[in-house]
């Protein structure tokens, strides 16, 4: 294959004939009567849908050059093998033929030949950032290689907790105010460059770890983005410079025991008291939560059950720091109303140690009047606002998807490099090359693709594409960080090889900012049905 002009042809040909595979599902979705009750038709479709998404930014990669369309080729050629999988006996249930992948089956079976893959287990490829994204890869980079990567095998292997000098060193070098308005103290300046520089500082913190870098910036991201967008002006002068700054750490209080995907039914009330709100209820998974300074606390503000969805606020819960292994805050009562507490359990996990989650219980706890978000007018938005911090935290994850899988890649690449088994270096096997291939062209791609959405969000869209990126990215990197870890061998199930600390951090990323089936279901099929 050396045609590149004539093969770029056959990869849009076979975008072509996935989007209308694509198409022709969701017609069929909504004849069959919608996602509720084709719920696999549905999902299937959902990550159909978006694999599809990526292929097509794929291709616009490829227009870059040589080795760039060798990537993309490689990629959009395994996204319609598997799609077509995916629809291999169940024509009728997809709405399709057969052999729909028959006229671009020339160019599928060229580009996933081995030998095509193999080639580029080495060239994961340019990112194609401009000169000013370069620069902030570079720094957040260098930052990860200095303050981030020396400290993450210990704070995984102790459960430990995020060195202090790390959380101000990203405060300094600017990664908490990524999304807060330059008039506000951070570095949002309202163009297209405010999610491209989240998106590519979060891979690259992530690349030195996800559970003490990457991480650290989606929760003021997401508290920033409902200040900004249902704030008071007041809220916004007083809370968005400290969290720019970091003398503000916040978590994000919504999970709650029994309502995880269904946010809609949460149960933690916040009724009125005199001068503010009593909040009590449980919430759980609140990660960061002993750390944080303020929690972002949605609450069912609306003593009607009926209300749904349009009876719960955001409220702003200023608390101490507290001890990472468990904490208890006490309230004195006061005239009117009795003594207050909140207790955070933690809840140990089997990777994305560091940041800590909790379980919190809230029990006849205060927040004064200027705690809720958007004051008056607040009420009963915070639906609205939860759900919009997390369609960027969405765009946030799969750039923390990006940076587990770069970082499993390089590990791989590295280890396939040094070791031999039967006599050979395990990198020439055609085996191992192909693994590498697929993993350099399943990056790239997704990282064009997450550059692409963070570019549309700027303009006030892309909220579906989003979702499909996260849907996507995040299942790819089990896949990458799988693939890694099985080319170290016995070494990769070692705590001491990094590696083995990529594989279970990439796991959380298709459970938490709306898990994957959820996300599939109630965001991505169902915007396909109601589009079509
Ligand atoms: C490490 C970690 C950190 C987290 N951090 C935070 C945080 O900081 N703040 C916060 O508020 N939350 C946080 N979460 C919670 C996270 O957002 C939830 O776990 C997630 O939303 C899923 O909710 P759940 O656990 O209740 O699962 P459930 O909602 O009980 O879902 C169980 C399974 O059912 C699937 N499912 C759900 N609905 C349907 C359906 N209609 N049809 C078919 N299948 C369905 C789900 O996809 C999932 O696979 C965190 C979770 C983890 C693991």
């Amino acid at each position: 294959m050396t045609d590149v002009a004539a093969d770029l042809k056959g990869a849009a040909d076979t975008i072509e004939a996935m989007e209308r595979t694509v198409a022709a599902a969701t017609s069929r979705l909504v004849e069959l009567g919608g996602v509720d009750k084709n719920q696999t038709l549905a999902y299937e479709l959902a990550h159909a849908a978006s694999a599809t998404a990526v292929a097509r930014a794929a291709l616009r990669y490829a227009s870059h050059g040589e080795l760039e369309a060798r990537l993309a080729f490689a990629f959009i050629a395994d996204a319609a093998a598997e799609l077509a999988a995916k629809t291999t006996g169940r024509e009728a249930l997809f709405g399709v033929e057969p052999h729909w992948l028959d006229p671009v089956r020339g160019f599928v079976a060229a580009c996933l030949d081995p030998a095509f893959v193999g080639a580029l287990a080495e060239t994961p490829g340019p990112s194609h950032l401009d000169e000013d994204f370069t620069l902030v890869a570079d720094t957040f980079h260098r930052f990860a290689a200095e303050q981030v990567r020396p400290h993450a095998e210990h704070v995984h292997r102790t459960n430990g907790d995020i060195p202090e000098a790390l959380i101000s060193g990203l405060a300094e070098l600017g990664g908490l105010g990524l999304s807060v308005p330059e008039a506000y103290g951070g570095f949002a300046s309202g163009g297209e460059h405010d999610y491209l520089g989240m998106v590519v500082a979060t891979e690259e913190l992530t690349w030195g770890s996800l559970g003490i870098g990457g991480s650290l910036i989606t929760r003021p991201e997401i508290l920033t983005r409902a200040l900004v967008n249902g704030g008071t002006e007041a809220q916004r002068s007083r809370w968005l410079p400290r969290l720019a700054s970091g003398e503000e750490l916040a978590a994000v209080a919504v999970t709650e025991p029994d309502f995880g995907s269904d946010v809609a039914g949460i149960t933690t009330t916040a009724t009125r008291a005199d001068g503010g709100w009593v909040i009590n209820g449980t919430k759980t998974w609140c990660t960061f939560a002993a750390r944080a300074t303020v929690l972002m606390l949605l609450a069912r503000t609306d003593p009607d059950r009926a209300a749904g969805h349009r009876g719960l606020s955001v409220l702003l819960v200023e608390k101490p720091v507290g001890d990472a292994h468990g904490f208890r805050f006490d309230q004195a009562g006061e005239a009117g109303r009795g003594p207050g507490r909140l207790e955070g359990r933690p809840i140990d996990t089997i990777g994305y140690r560091g940041m800590h989650s909790y379980e919190l219980s809230f029990e006849g706890w205060f927040v004064p009047d200027d705690c809720l978000i958007g004051g008056d007018e607040g009420l009963g938005r915070g639906f609205y606002l939860q759900m919009g911090g997390f369609e960027n935290g969405r765009i946030q994850t799969a750039a923390r998807a990006l940076g587990v899988m770069q970082a499993a890649y390089d590990a791989a690449v590295a280890y396939a490099r040094d070791r031999r088994v039967f006599g050979a270096v395990l990198l020439d096997y055609e085996l191992s090359r192909v693994k590498l291939g697929k993993m350099a062209a399943v990056i790239q791609c997704s990282r064009q693709f997450a550059y692409e959405v963070a570019r549309t969000m700027a303009t006030g869209d892309g909220s579906l594409q989003a979702s499909m990126a996260k849907a996507y990215v995040c299942r790819a990197a089990e896949w990458v960080t799988r693939e890694a870890m099985q080319l170290h061998g016995g070494m990769g199930y070692a705590e001491e090889y990094p590696v083995s600390r990529y594989f279970v951090d990439a796991r959380v990323l298709s459970i938490f900012e709306g898990a994957d089936e959820t996300l599939c279901l109630k965001v991505i099929a169902r915007r396909l049905a109601e589009q079509r």
